[in-house]
């Protein structure tokens, strides 16, 4: 601590470096009460600045009065810089003086905040939301301005001008909308740049969760179009795009929890999912019009159970669930009931082992997991058709569990009956629940 402040007691320090800063500096009051932001409670900074001026201009009159002729010239100096709080007292002694503009504003900050306040109003207005968030753009020149004295004069209690102008914009939007702000889910983001004037307002996204139910076959979850076209003229990614227009989005991102093949069929309660509006100009969007819209009966039904925040995306698709399947396998050998017995018995709490299989080796790595299985319950249908009912980790390759993949997954039906093995069918029935906190 410097020795001046345990003597004279920091009330002195503040009005020596107020008179020190105007001496050299002209700033308007709401640049200079900035600087001492820190001090006094319940100011605007306009007020604290005016008040510092005040409180030196009594001082200057004081020593004035006392005989103190060396304060005259300093009252000319810090009258041009200081403005019209000192005018009445400078016509006394120096006459006449011209103000300089602020040098850190050039004196627009004050119109500046509420055209500011004005034009944010104005860009969210286009837009739907409960909640905002004011950002300032970096390296403005007031920033820039402003530092350089605070760093001159060894200030430690200043506020930037970002904040301020954070602050004061929200106040002003709070009283003229119903929105309030929020630090962490905004639903719009403001974003002002001092230089140019402007406001841009960014709408974040929206996420809302849900599941989706695939009853029909030979239609693959994501819209996926190779070199030669595409395979499958169906995707439910296509089916929940329709709903972009209800929040006239920008586009549209789809998280699901896994994905099955296209040709299995995803019925029970389905599988979770989150669409990911950007850039939603409409949030309030009643559930049931959003599953009207995305479903395309009879093939993909969705449903949305709630909004939810963004970083359940991360979570949703990172979550190994356990599924259960339905598998409609044909061995042209035949079954009969000892097949099924077997691999009933064979298949309670088994680890398995899988390389990557070979149908989707071109687009993944070729490596060995390891999921479970934990029970598996079969029927014999004809003499060359079983049913299985599969109860396993997500991420399990169960056509392969099935036939066994030339050995590549194992051990695998195929090879605990010793017969080759072809999966006609297969649906999901059960995707395990995902539980969320809803954000409302
Ligand atoms: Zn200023």
């Amino acid at each position: 601590m410097p020795a001046v402040y345990s003597v004279n007691g920091p009330r002195r320090v503040i009005m020596e470096k107020v008179k020190e800063i105007l001496l050299e500096h002209s700033l308007c009051d709401r640049c200079l009460g900035r600087l001492f932001a820190s001090y006094g409670l319940g100011l605007s900074n306009a007020l604290r600045g005016r008040a510092l001026k005040t409180a030196l201009a009594m001082q200057i009159h004081k020593e004035i009065m006392e005989g103190n002729t060396e304060e005259i010239e300093h009252l000319r100096k810090i009258a041009e810089n200081g403005g019209r709080v000192f005018d009445e007292l400078a016509r006394r002694y120096v006459g006449y003086v011209t103000h300089k503009k602020c040098e850190i504003c050039n004196g627009h900050l004050d119109s500046l905040l509420g055209k500011l306040a004005l034009r944010a109003y104005n860009e969210l207005s286009k837009y739907e939301g409960k909640s905002f968030l004011v950002g300032v753009k970096k390296g403005s020149q007031i920033a820039l301005k402003e530092r350089r004295i605070a760093e001159l004069y060894g200030l430690t209690s200043w506020e930037s001008v970002a904040r301020e102008v954070k602050r004061e914009v929200g106040k002003r939007l709070q009283s003229l909308t119903d929105m309030n702000p929020d630090f962490r889910y905004p639903d719009l983001i403001i974003v002002i740049d001092l230089d140019l004037r402007k406001v841009f307002v960014e709408p974040t996204p929206l996420h809302l969760l849900g599941s989706y139910v695939k009853l029909g076959r030979f239609i693959t979850q994501m819209l996926w179009i190779g070199k030669k076209g595409r395979n499958y003229s169906f995707s439910v990614e296509e089916s929940v795009r329709k709903i972009l227009p209800l929040f006239k989005g920008e586009d549209l991102l789809f998280h699901a929890s896994g994905r099955e093949d296209a040709d299995a069929r995803m019925l029970g309660d389905g599988r979770p999912l989150i669409l990911e509006v950007k850039r939603p100009v409409k949030r309030s969007v009643k559930f049931s019009k959003i599953e009207e819209k995305a479903s395309s009966p009879p093939w993909v039904l969705l449903k949305i159970d709630k909004v939810v925040k963004p970083e359940y995306v991360r979570r949703i698709k990172s979550d190994v669930k356990r599924k259960i399947y339905r598998a409609i396998v044909i061995s042209y050998d035949g079954f009969d009931e000892e097949d099924i017995y077997k691999i009933k018995e064979s298949f309670s709490n088994r680890v398995i082992s899988q390389k990557t299989p070979r149908r989707v080796l071109r687009r993944r790595k070729d490596i060995v997991r390891f999921r479970k299985v934990y029970e598996v319950d079969g029927m014999l249908l004809h003499k060359n058709i079983a049913e299985f009912i599969i109860h396993c980790d997500g991420g399990l390759y169960v056509k392969e569990l099935i036939h066994g993949d030339e050995g590549r997954t194992t051990p695998s039906f195929a090879e605990m009956l010793n017969k080759a093995l072809e999966v006609a069918f297969l649906d999901v029935l059960k995707h395990e629940e995902f539980e969320v906190a809803s954000t409302s």
